[in-house]
């Protein structure tokens, strides 16, 4: 039931080295399988997203995060006749890149590539996931990464700043990158993703920012959107408090957002009419939140940032773990040998402790910050 501007795996622009075609699943199949039997992908379950891993055993972590961003994207493709399998193969790599520790790690690195190498990449996550799944995997005898399709590919390198975007088209001239030169969209399905990876975060930072003490149930009827359903939740169950008050209502404004997107990109493809993937890439984000919701949402983002993401206690574990990655990046540039081999006998040093760092999970670059330093952080 795949709509023509879909994503269809017989037209795929392929992979970076051919392979002979599965018998059983198509190329957008076989991607999510890479992905999921992938090493990356299983270090994503000791990965941070807002919340340390130590912190609890039931905060969401990227990998949790990452298969409710599929599930909501595959509600959503499925609904509009999109290809669930691609938006289930981006949505499961998108976080791939990420370092521990969250934005923290991420922004810490950054600071570190850039200024052990002025003249570098520095560093970004979304760019990272697409060297995981290029470069970093080490799973096949002919070639390195997992050769994704192109549109997988697409999908994972979401934002990429022009330098880099310029860098990796000298390497794949019209490839992913060229179209942050070009500034045209990437696929409908990787469209997709990137609203359910807000949609996600934003629901699921509610119910951890609660479930952390940070945030409480009053506080957030300050936010208009949430309070709205709490109040119909309040009105059709009278007395309901407390932890399924909170699910009632959160359950409630994902729906809503779910069927809010729905709405409004049927209402984007009616008026533009995509014939084909690649025509739908060349018009503005068919795959949108109406305007209403676009702004409750931001609100929704705006009380997060500054109650949750800003909060004290998230800012004091914040800094220290930027101080781990600045001493561990330190430490191993000083000293390569402290790294595997594979990393050490790299001539791109900057990069090769880059991309060692940002491979961890949050208990291992703690377990070797300690190693390295004799200090514990937490
Ligand atoms: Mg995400």
């Amino acid at each position: 039931m795949l709509q023509p501007y879909a994503s269809h795996p017989e037209h795929s622009r392929g992979r970076r080295y051919a392979e002979a075609p599965a018998p059983t699943r198509d190329d957008y199949q076989r991607d999510r399988d890479r992905i999921v039997h992938s090493t990356a992908f299983r270090r994503l379950v000791y990965k941070t997203q807002v919340f340390l891993n130590h912190e609890g055993d039931l905060f969401r972590t990227r990998l949790t995060h990452s298969l409710e961003v599929a599930q909501l994207g595959r509600s959503i493709a499925r609904e509009l006749g999109l290809n669930e399998d691609l938006v289930e193969a981006i949505a499961l790599a998108h976080d791939l890149g990420h370092t521990p520790f969250g934005h923290a790690g991420q922004d810490a690195l950054n600071d570190c590539a850039r200024r052990a190498d002025p003249g570098g990449n520095g560093f970004e996550h979304n760019l990272q996931s697409l060297r995981v799944v290029d470069e970093l995997e080490e799973r096949y005898p002919d070639f390195d990464g997992l050769n994704l399709t192109f549109e997988t590919r697409e999908g994972i390198l979401k934002h990429c700043s022009r330098r880099n975007a310029e860098r990796l088209c000298a390497a794949e001239p019209g490839g992913v990158a060229q179209r942050f030169l070009d500034g045209t969209r990437p696929g409908i399905e990787a469209q997709l993703c990137n609203l359910a990876d807000e949609i996600a975060y934003n629901a699921h930072d509610i119910d951890d920012g609660v479930r952390s003490g940070l945030l409480t149930l009053q506080r957030l009827d300050d936010i208009p959107l949430f309070a709205s359903f709490s109040r119909a939740a309040r009105a059709d169950h009278p007395g309901l408090g407390g932890r399924r008050l909170l699910f009632e209502s959160v359950r409630r404004m994902l729906s809503q957002q779910v069927y809010d997107v729905i709405a409004a990109t049927r209402e984007a493809l009616q008026e533009r009419r995509p014939r084909s993937a690649s025509d739908a890439r060349t018009m503005p984000a068919l795959v949108c939140f109406s305007d209403g919701m676009q702004q409750r949402g931001a609100e929704l983002k705006k009380f997060l940032h500054e109650n949750l993401y800003r909060h004290p206690q998230v800012v004091d574990t914040t800094q220290r773990a930027k101080e781990a990655i600045r001493e561990l990046f330190d430490a191993y540039v000083a000293q390569p040998s402290e790294m595997p081999a594979a990393f050490a006998n790299q001539t791109d040093q900057v990069q090769a402790v880059a991309d060692y760092i940002a491979g961890m999970t949050d208990r291992f670059a703690l377990k070797e910050h300690q190693r390295l330093t004799g200090r514990n952080l937490f």
